[in-house]
């Protein structure tokens, strides 16, 4: 059975889709095969993967609601190892869709439950919302993994979703763990950086994994030629992070 992990901060831009298409690219190219779900309305995992939004039926908005069966909305990507379900716009309608329908905490837990044993990973891009979505992004996966942006206000709001996790557990799924917190965006020029992760270890002792991800321009340019960073300049210091971070996180799922 695979592993489902949800990406989930509900601030925005903070490297949720950044993690999901470039560890997902790694652990693929490491000969685990990877389905990233693009569970973001603005489809920025989706364009960054170099698929088109927006396009059709078959896409992660229909796979929640249960309109299609999941393993149609599967595309395979012409990277190692490494499948999308896209995202479309529609999916901003999901919120409200969903608070109309009972037992509304469950709907991806079900669909994906058709597809889990194809996959050694299923990673789950959130929204920056700790709406339905999130919630049943955090409801289907084995963990969660916090990203967080290297920056004064790191870990203000993460009250809230720690929070959130918490009541997730005990109302609706009791085996989530966290997965571990990822510090991204990191300029290591600043006394600032260093000092924002030893906050974050502070708070989160072991969890934090031991490789960040630094700023890397690479990184930033990669989606618009629709590759992971891997693919498009994999000498790159955003490529070895990603690289090194998925070497760690194989190490972690061991234990
Ligand atoms: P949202 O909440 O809007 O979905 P997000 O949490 O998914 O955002 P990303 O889209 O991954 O965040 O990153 C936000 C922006 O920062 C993007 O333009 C991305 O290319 C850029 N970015 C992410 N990580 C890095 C990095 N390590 N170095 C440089 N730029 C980065
Ligand atoms: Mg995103």
């Amino acid at each position: 059975m695979g592993k489902i992990v949800s990406i989930t901060n509900q601030k925005g831009g903070v490297g949720k889709t950044t993690t999901a298409i470039n560890l997902g690219a790694s652990l693929g190219f490491f000969d685990f095969s990877v389905l990233l779900i693009d569970l973001d309305s603005q489809g920025n995992a989706t364009s960054g993967l170099g698929v088109q939004k927006n396009l059709d039926k078959k896409n992660s908005y229909s796979v929640l609601l249960g309109k299609i069966e999941p393993k149609e909305a599967i595309v395979k990507l012409p990277f190692k190892n490494f499948y999308l379900i896209p995202s479309h716009r529609d999916m901003v309608g999901a919120e409200i869709e969903l608070v109309e329908e009972e037992r509304n905490a469950y709907f991806l837990q079900s669909a994906i439950s058709k597809i889990h044993s194809n996959f050694d990973f299923i990673f789950l891009d959130c929204p920056p919302s700790l709406g339905f979505v999130t919630l049943n992004a955090l409801t289907s996966a084995d963990s969660v993994l916090i990203t967080l942006q290297s920056e004064y206000f790191a870990l203000e709001g993460l009250g809230e979703l720690l929070g959130t996790i918490e009541r997730v557990k005990q109302n609706f799924n009791p085996f989530l763990d966290l997965e571990g917190v990822l510090i991204t965006m990191v300029d290591e020029r600043t006394n600032l950086a260093s000092q924002v992760i030893e906050e974050v270890k502070k708070h989160f002792k072991d969890f934090v994994f031991k490789n960040y991800i630094p700023r890397s321009v690479r990184l930033a340019e990669a989606p618009s030629f629709g590759k992971p960073v891997l693919y498009y300049d994999s000498k790159s210091r955003g490529s070895t992070a990603y690289l090194n971070l998925a070497k760690e996180y194989i190490e972690r799922s061991k234990k």
